[in-house]
């Protein structure tokens, strides 16, 4: 038997006007799993997250929270959902427990209920023994650890997470998605919304969003799989510094990324590639520079993206 969806969304559809910021989404969210939404600025991932927590109407689409139909009973619906914002949106002036207290108020929690949940999330978090300090006072990994606190108050089934560890220090960004795990390990559909590639490859699933639709989606491994129109060289030389200066004026070439003491190069699709080597050894004889091997690599993620968002743009 399949588990209800944490999240459904059918056809999901958001105008501005006569612009579409999202159309026709469909996304599916089971218990336990973390999905990843990517995109450029302006893709409309936000415009997304925020029609599926129940903060903007759809123009047209069905979102279901755990079986409950936004749009009919979106008081139900949102009782389901526990949502991090990209900016710290607690009171800087008042201590960690004194948020939380607040927050349990918005929840309606009372008695010992809220007593218990207060608890349990500050264990959870790790924030105990900070308790009393001013949140405005806290590093920013640890509002971070605030604001899903006070987003897990309630026990939602769904947890909503808007670019969770931007600008967070790589110990507190790591210490994060382990708390991400555990919570999705105890249950919770994730949905997570990140700039980060190697946070990208931590997600079960992912979609990647371009002027409002979604343009791929699968496992990391499953993307990784995708046929790319033209595969990424790797150049070994000592001279790759001159090598990476003359090589980005190429029309062929895409970007030139140095990685690992290599260069690794993207190339526009269509690049014909013994031309190409033809013209590197010309390159380099005329410029004396030394070539020790170009190959195929195998892509990352981020090629496989770069890849599908020029397809699609063309
Ligand atoms: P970011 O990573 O910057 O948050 P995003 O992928 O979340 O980007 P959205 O914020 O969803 O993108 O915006 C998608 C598009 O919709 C953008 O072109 C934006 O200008 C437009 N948009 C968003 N909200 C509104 C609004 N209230 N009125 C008009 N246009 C809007």
């Amino acid at each position: 038997m399949h588990a209800v969806p944490v999240i459904l969304a059918e056809e999901l559809t958001r105008c501005f006007g006569a612009f579409i910021a999202v159309n026709r989404i469909q996304v599916t969210v089971q218990p336990g799993e973390v999905f990843g939404l990517l995109g450029a600025n302006g893709a409309g991932k936000t415009t997304a997250i925020r029609m599926l927590c129940g903060m903007l109407p759809p123009t047209a689409g069905r979102i279901q929270v755990a079986g409950v139909d936004m749009v009919r009973y979106a008081r139900r619906a949102r009782g389901q959902i526990g949502y991090v914002a990209q900016r710290f949106s607690l009171y800087g002036d008042l201590t960690v427990l004194e948020n939380l207290k607040l927050q349990a108020g918005l929840y309606g929690l009372t008695g010992d209920r809220r007593r218990d949940r207060l608890a349990e999330v500050l264990r959870l978090l790790d924030l105990s023994d900070r308790r009393e300090v001013m949140a405005g006072a806290l590093p920013l990994g640890y509002k971070q650890r605030l604001g899903l606190a006070a987003a897990l108050l309630h026990e939602p089934r769904v947890l909503f997470l808007d670019e969770p560890t931007s600008g967070v220090d790589p110990m507190a960004r790591q210490r994060f998605w382990e708390l991400i795990y555990a919570l999705a390990d105890g249950g919770i559909g994730i949905l997570v919304t990140t700039h980060y590639m190697d946070e990208a490859l931590f997600c079960d699933r992912l979609a990647l969003m371009q002027a409002g639709r979604i343009v791929a989606e699968g496992t990391p491994d499953e993307l990784l799989r995708r046929p790319l129109p033209t595969p990424i060289l790797a150049l070994d030389s000592p001279d790759a510094v001159a090598f990476e200066q003359l090589a980005q004026r190429w029309p062929e070439v895409r970007e030139i990324i140095p990685h690992a003491g290599q260069l690794r190069i993207r190339l526009h699709a269509g690049t014909d590639l013994a031309a190409l080597r033809m013209r590197l050894d010309a390159v380099a004889a005329e410029h004396h520079l030394t070539v020790t091997g170009v190959r195929p690599v195998a892509p990352e993620l981020e090629d496989i993206f770069v890849a599908v968002l020029e397809e699609n743009e063309g």
